[in-house]
């Protein structure tokens, strides 16, 4: 049955990156069999210009037709003084709350080649390959009550309630169980629950799910441990599963041991797979329309597109190896250029990816 794929470029850099993921997804469609259809929608800033919201209607009604959203980025600083409804990045959480994308996945992969762009030393983090899986629609980020209240004694005070009721760490921590299984079947839940009574919980469900999946080698974790972890010996991990407040702080710091924001892709779940996947970086205003924009995190989100929505392991694994063989050749956008490389531009960089499958 032919999927259809939403397409959403946004803004910034957004489309020039975009570009690239359809002439590989294209390709894939034209060369090697894949049955897609894509259509394209507006969203963030661009959409606010032409339809004076940064979620048009139509564009959300799309998205929730598709099999699969796949999305560049948005945001400008032009919209910044937009009332907070109207902003770009407003956008991206009403679409994750509207598809239910309750679990976030972002690999920190550091290609060996690359490992001169880490600040950590080579040996540490040379053919690193992590996958953190975080909850994205609980925690204290949504939890009730919040605000800012003022005590007896006058003095202002702020408050947050973390929760996760046992549905929601269930359902997360079975995708991660999941994807441990298409992986090196190693999974490290992270928690707080020497203190927190919502970890305690947390780890209970945990152990609970684990029977489930005597395949994958399931450990624990502190959160204060785990941030030293990941820069001590991060190789040790396969899979983390955390809840959004630590993973929220967790994945960016597995982010910045690969050294490029320029190569890294996403995944955000419901719980029939359905996703939307996009680079985790942003708009780069200070390199758009320029031509110079790494589009490689753009063209491994459709990798994991192919993965964990289309279930197309192979063809994920083709443009995976046609990444590092491009890579391989000494090609490199300016993000990741190094003395001795290639550099190249969005364009020539995409078809580079494309000749190599
Ligand atoms: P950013 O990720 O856009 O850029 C940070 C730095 O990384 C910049 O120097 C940029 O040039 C560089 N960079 C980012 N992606 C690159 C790529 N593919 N190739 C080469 N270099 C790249 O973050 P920012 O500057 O903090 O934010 C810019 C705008 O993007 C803001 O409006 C912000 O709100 C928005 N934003 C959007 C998303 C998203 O759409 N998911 C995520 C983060 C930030």
């Amino acid at each position: 049955m032919t999927k259809k794929i939403a397409i959403l470029p946004g803004d910034g850099i957004g489309p020039e990156v975009m570009a690239e993921a359809v002439k590989l997804l294209e390709r894939l469609r034209k060369d090697f069999g894949l049955k897609i259809e894509t259509e394209t929608a507006p969203v963030g800033g661009t959409a606010y210009e032409a339809h004076k919201h940064p979620l048009p209607d139509a564009t959300l009604k799309l998205a929730q037709q598709a099999d699969a959203v796949l999305l560049g980025a948005v945001g400008g600083a032009q919209w910044d003084t937009l009332p907070r409804e109207l902003r770009p990045e407003k956008a991206l959480l009403r679409l994750r709350s509207e598809l239910k994308l309750f679990a976030n996945l972002r690999p920190a992969i550091l290609y060996p080649q690359l490992a001169a762009a880490s600040t950590l030393k080579p040996e540490i983090v040379a053919g690193l390959d992590l996958l953190i899986v975080r909850e994205l629609t609980g925690d204290i980020y949504f939890g009730e009550p919040r605000g800012v209240r003022t005590l007896e004694s006058g003095e202002r005070q702020g408050y947050n309630t973390m929760v996760y009721a046992e549905h929601e760490v269930e359902r997360v921590a079975r995708v991660a169980f999941d994807a441990a299984r298409k992986r090196r079947k190693k999974l490290c839940s992270v928690e707080k629950a020497n203190v927190l009574e919502t970890s305690g919980l947390w780890r209970e469900v945990v152990l609970r799910v684990a029977k489930d999946y005597s395949d994958v080698e399931l450990s624990h974790m502190y959160v204060d441990n785990a941030a030293m972890q990941l820069v001590r010996a991060p190789k040790q991990f396969d899979v983390i599963v955390t809840g959004n407040i630590f993973g929220d702080i967790l994945s960016d710091e597995a982010a910045m041991l690969t050294g490029s924001i320029g190569m890294l892709p996403s995944a955000s779940l419901d719980a029939a797979n359905k996703g939307m996947y996009e680079p985790i970086h942003g708009s780069a205003p200070d390199i758009a329309g320029k031509g110079v924009a790494n589009p490689l995190a753009t063209i491994l989100s459709v990798a994991m597109m192919l993965r964990y929505t289309l279930n197309e392991p192979p063809l994920a694994g083709k443009i995976e190896k046609a990444v590092s063989s491009v890579l391989d050749q000494g090609l490199r956008t300016g993000d990741i250029y190094t003395d001795g490389t290639k550099k190249v531009g969005t364009a020539e960089m995409g078809n580079a990816v494309v000749a190599a499958l």
